[in-house]
């Protein structure tokens, strides 16, 4: 790991300041906060970052988890995944993050990974962390070695010839199931982002994974106040049942009224460059009877633009199947 000057403010102004020297927010940032450290602290000493100024946000006033005004909830971006996940609000009005929360990681790594960290974790395809293989993300222009190398765990939705990298946040896909919006403050203030405009597709600049920009810091996440009526779900398909990322995953909001779908948000982690919210998949089910024939086509239209690589045309059905499971156990959730 390189040496690295270290910093620890005490307002947003300043972290706002210390961050804007970098030149960019995104791959090879010059500065970098760090606030529980479980993919900042693997990746410096990886190499893979190598910022020269590393700013602790801890001391920021960041951790709140409260009901807003209008009925819904803020999430500071320093609340740890394991208080969001036991807290009462999100358990009773938003089971499905708490759900997609717990089914990540280690309770450990719960206990120090942040909502704004999880938000930003980077992908773990293995050739970005190791610098020993080419790759377009992290040396922008030097090839991608996952295209015709190990691509099992990685992107088959959102993916360009430049990069298949999935997002792997479990958080991520909940959040975007339930319409997240991100408060950011940066040099020109503060501004807030619709979740499904934060991430960006790789595209032919895979480095860049946000629209954040030097400077900026996450300060929380807003929920809409839940739909009155509706349940939710997050299954998580992997290769073992704790500790892995997910191979597919499914988070749904479903309101059903007698046999009739009223409300539906659907989201998918482990397939999408980015977390992948099916706008195509709630089409085919709003307005229409809850059953497994909808569920299916359902499915089928949120791959129908999927496109595999060498070792995970397994994903396309397996996503489906993932769909299809999902909304049926939100149908039998209390
Ligand atoms: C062994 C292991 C297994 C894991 N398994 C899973 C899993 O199954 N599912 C899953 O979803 N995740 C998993 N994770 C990832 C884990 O959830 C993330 O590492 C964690 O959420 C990151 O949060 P953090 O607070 O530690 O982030 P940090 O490492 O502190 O930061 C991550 C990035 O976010 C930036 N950042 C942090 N906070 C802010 C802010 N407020 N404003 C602007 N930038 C900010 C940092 O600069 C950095 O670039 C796993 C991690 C490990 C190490
Ligand atoms: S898939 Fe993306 S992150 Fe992985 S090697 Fe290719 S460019 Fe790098």
């Amino acid at each position: 790991m390189d040496s690295f000057q270290f910093s620890r403010p005490t307002t947003v102004d300043h972290a706002v300041q210390l961050g804007a020297t970098s030149a960019t927010a995104q791959q090879s940032a010059e500065v970098r906060f760090v606030a529980g450290g479980t993919t900042l602290i693997d990746l410096m000493k990886l190499n893979v970052e190598r910022p020269k100024q590393v700013v602790d946000i801890n001391a920021l006033p960041l951790s709140m988890i409260e009901a807003t005004p209008n009925g819904g909830l803020i999430i500071g971006a320093l609340a740890r995944n394991s208080d969001v996940a036991q807290h009462p609000l999100v358990q009773r009005n938003y089971p499905v993050l708490s759900q997609a929360l717990l089914s990540g990681a280690s309770p450990q790594l719960r206990n120090m990974a942040t909502t704004g960290g999880n938000l930003l974790q980077r992908t773990r395809c293995v050739y970005f962390r190791d610098t020993a293989h080419a790759c377009n993300k992290r040396e922008p222009g030097t090839g991608c070695s996952a295209i015709d190398g190990h691509n099992r765990m990685l992107a088959i939705l959102g993916t360009s010839k430049d990069c298949i990298a999935t997002n792997p946040s479990d958080q991520n896909v909940a959040l975007t199931a339930l319409e997240a919006t991100i408060q950011v403050q940066g040099t020109k203030g503060k501004r807030s982002i619709p979740i499904q405009d934060f991430y960006l597709l790789p595209g032919s600049t895979p480095e860049r994974e946000t629209v954040l920009e030097p400077g900026d810091v996450v300060l929380s996440v807003t929920l809409p106040p839940p739909a009155a009526g509706a349940r939710s779900h997050y299954l998580k398909l992997r290769d073992r049942a704790a500790y892995e990322f997910a191979l597919t995953s499914a988070a749904v909001v479903l309101k059903v009224n007698g046999s009739r779908i009223e409300h539906v948000r659907i989201a998918l982690g482990g397939v999408g460059t980015r977390p992948w919210r099916s706008v195509e998949a709630e089409r085919v089910l709003q307005g229409h009877t809850a059953d497994a024939a909808t569920f299916r086509r359902a499915a089928e239209e949120a791959l129908k633009d999927a496109r595999p690589a060498s070792e995970n045309g397994f994903k396309v059905e397996l996503a489906k199947r993932c769909i299809v499971r999902a909304l049926t156990m939100s149908m039998k959730t209390a």
